[in-house]
């Protein structure tokens, strides 16, 4: 009997990665999103697959996935702050609603639950880089609050089902990944620097670029949340790559690996971008045996060509627009 398995915010970019990664494991994969921010490009190449279905549901409503399942990975939800200002109540829904919604649905089936936490619960850090134990300095009421005390409280709900309801949870916190199926235009470094350089506009750094940020390519990601999600570690545990850049730096990098002549541009930093970010991964390191393999030079590269491949339109398609306000 295969294994099955409900990922949520499975037409995302990390969500489609995992639907992959399970299916070349041997699960039947579930997926479901609302597709808000996910994309049905991202798994498309997965509905002839018989171990495949797909579910087109918004998990803040109450969750119905007929038969039996082991495992769920809960993966739905916003991640750049762009889309916190255009969705903040479905994403402060996602994380709260719809967390409690899939840990009775994990109650139910008697499955395990993992729910992707965040970097962004250490807000902007005053210790560095982040252990597990640092409690974070988060605003509640800025523009990321949305965002960061949805995913706290996700970890608390979780907790309390944990020790409560007796539920296999796993929390992993997920630092700055990067890759293919990333959004091109969801305002997010990479993507917003890379789009740059194709479109041959100049490189805008918010801020003087001397903020840090260290990027994890997605596939060891992914090895990271399987090797958790297998594993018998029930508090948070961070998944990153240490390797810390400043964005300054990062711009550079870009400009270098896209040949792009264009220059940077500097405009305001965000409310409260944080100024540093590096995971501490001892526990990851020491409990799963799990570190990055993928160097940024490496990984820079795959995700250059999965945008370079893109068609134009999507290429040129601003959908935040309206947003720009906030960013500039
Ligand atoms: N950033 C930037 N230019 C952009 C987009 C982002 O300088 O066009 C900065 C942003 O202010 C932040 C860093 O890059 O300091 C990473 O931003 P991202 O939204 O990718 O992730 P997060 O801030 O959530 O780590």
């Amino acid at each position: 009997m295969k294994q099955r398995i409900l990922i949520t915010g499975a037409a995302g970019f990390l969500g489609s990665h995992l639907c992959d990664r399970f299916i070349k494991e041997g699960f039947e994969v579930v997926a479901m999103d609302n597709l808000i921010t996910g994309d049905l490009r991202n798994i498309e190449h997965l509905f002839k697959l018989k171990e495949f279905e797909f579910y087109n549901h918004d998990v803040s409503k109450f969750v119905h996935v007929p038969g039996d399942l082991q495992y769920i990975l809960h993966f739905a939800s916003p991640a750049s702050p762009i889309d916190y200002l255009k969705i903040p109540i479905q994403t402060l829904k996602v994380g709260s609603l719809g967390i409690h919604n899939l840990l009775g649905l994990a109650r139910v089936k008697k499955a395990r639950i993992m729910i992707a936490s965040t970097s962004e619960v250490y807000g902007d850090p005053n210790v560095h880089p982040q252990p597990e134990e640092y409690y974070g300095n988060v605003n509640p009421v800025g523009p990321r609050g949305v965002y960061d005390e949805a995913k706290r409280f996700q970890e608390a709900m979780t907790m309390a089902y944990h020790t409560y309801h007796k539920v296999d949870t796993r929390i992993i916190r997920i630092f700055n990944t990067y890759g293919p199926r990333m959004r091109l235009n969801d305002g997010r470094v990479l993507p917003a620097f890379i789009g740059q350089a194709l479109r041959g506009e100049d490189l805008t750094i918010f801020g003087d670029g001397s903020q840090t940020r260290s990027f994890c390519f997605v596939d060891d990601l992914v090895e990271g949340i399987y090797r958790l999600l297998m594993s018998s570690y029930v508090l948070p545990m961070n998944i990153g790559n240490p390797s810390e850049i400043t964005i300054k730096e990062f711009a550079e990098e870009i400009i270098k690996l896209t040949s792009t002549t264009q220059k940077i541009i500097y405009q305001p930093l965000p409310k409260d971008d944080p100024k540093q970010r590096q995971p501490d991964i001892t526990k990851a390191r020491q409990i799963l045996n799990w570190e990055p393999k993928v160097s940024r030079a490496e990984g820079l590269k795959i995700t250059y060509e999965y945008f370079k491949s893109l068609p134009k339109d999507v290429l040129y398609h601003r959908d935040h627009k309206n947003f720009e306000g906030y960013i500039r």
